[in-house]
């Protein structure tokens, strides 16, 4: 309809793109999903919408200066959510330019064609335009047993994934320092949940488990990571956008810290209730532990209190059913994931 909300939502047919188009169409937003359909990005997780009223997608690139100005001046958003990344660790490793280029170059012109967009926008709509940056808690770097990242965190990546984030973080500080851009930077814990793609901890686990195969954890396993279900996350996002404070950062997260092998414990013991395995045994026997990656950071924690006490935000989901969820899409949707294996 004519008065709905107008948000872009970049890489919109990647896991947390998906599911935030699917959450912002669900409050009546009109949604244009931008997406270079990489490896990563996939149409189908967006089956079930793809023909919503208020729904449009564009292919692609961030990078493409002249394809992101005239998305802008014919869809007039109200709001960019900038979700489109290169985002796993360990392809950083090996293709760490890819990585610059989206994460770095990508964010800069996507900035400089909201900048122009914006500029030119009525003082009205200008002072209530958004730019809400997605981004992680990887780009603090590494915690000891203790302690928490918070929002006055100083920046220590040490992957070419969490520099590049890291980067474009900066990046989008600078455009709202400078030029007054209304931009908003967040940084959000490890999300888990529907159609994250199968190169992942979480679905990597389950279905390496249910496939017979071994079930690879880095190192010792001991490395912590805090966990947040998607849905949790796009509901931050939101609340971002809606009530934040621009030039602000809010660290998003569900208090729910998780050593790699407790967890991966946890998703086979709802596996032996949930798909309980043909030979008797519990699929934590398939459990395997790999090389370590290089550079793994040990522990990583959110102090989520600024977002929750000031946009009242809070994670819906409940800490002891939190993969549980997660474990039974993932069983009942084998046609989503089994043609992204190679
Ligand atoms: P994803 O890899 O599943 O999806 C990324 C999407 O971006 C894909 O659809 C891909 O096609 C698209 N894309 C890549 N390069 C592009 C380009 N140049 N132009 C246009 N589209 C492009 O990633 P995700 O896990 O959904 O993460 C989304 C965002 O959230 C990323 O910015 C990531 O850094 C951030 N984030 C992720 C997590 C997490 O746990 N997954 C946590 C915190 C923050």
């Amino acid at each position: 309809s004519v008065n709905s909300p107008k948000s872009i939502v970049t890489g919109g047919a990647g896991f947390i793109g998906s599911n935030l188009v699917r959450h912002l169409l669900g409050k009546g937003h009109r949604v244009l999903n931008i997406d270079k359909l990489t490896y990563a990005g996939n149409l189908r997780s967006l089956d079930d919408v793809a023909a919503h009223p208020n729904y449009e997608f564009l292919q692609a690139d961030i990078a493409d200066a002249a394809a992101m100005n005239q998305a802008f001046s014919s869809f007039m958003p109200d709001t960019v959510f900038h979700l489109a990344a290169e985002s796993h660790v360990d392809r950083s490793i090996h293709a760490p330019l890819d990585f610059v280029q989206t994460n770095v170059v990508g964010t800069a012109v996507l900035l400089q064609a909201t900048l122009h967009f914006w500029e030119n926008l009525t003082a009205e709509r200008k002072a209530a335009f958004r730019f809400i940056h997605v981004s992680t808690d990887e780009v603090f770097g590494s915690l000891g047993e203790a302690g928490s990242f918070s929002e006055s965190s100083c920046y220590d990546p040490h992957s070419p994934y969490s520099a590049s984030k890291a980067a474009s973080d900066h990046l989008v500080r600078s455009w709202h320092d400078t030029y007054g851009l209304p931009a908003i930077v967040t940084n959000c814990a490890n999300n888990h949940g529907p159609r994250q793609y199968p190169e992942k901890l979480i679905p990597l686990a389950i279905i390496n488990a249910i496939s017979g195969k071994s079930i690879p954890i880095y190192g010792d396993g001991m490395n912590v990571r805090d966990w947040i279900h998607v849905e949790d996350h796009c509901e931050g996002l939101l609340a971002v956008a809606e009530r934040g404070i621009c030039g602000e950062t809010y660290l998003i997260g569900a208090n729910a810290e998780w050593r790699n092998i407790d967890l991966v414990r946890n998703l086979c013991q709802h596996l032996d209730e949930l798909h309980p395995s043909n030979n008797g045994l519990s699929y934590a026997n398939q459990i395997q532990f790999v090389n370590d990656r290089p550079g793994h950071d040990f522990r990583y924690a959110i102090d989520s209190s600024k977002i929750r006490r000031e946009l009242g935000w809070k994670p819906r989901q409940s800490p002891s059913d939190a993969f549980r969820s997660t474990v039974q899409w993932y069983l009942e949707h084998e046609n989503w994931w089994r043609p992204l294996l190679r």
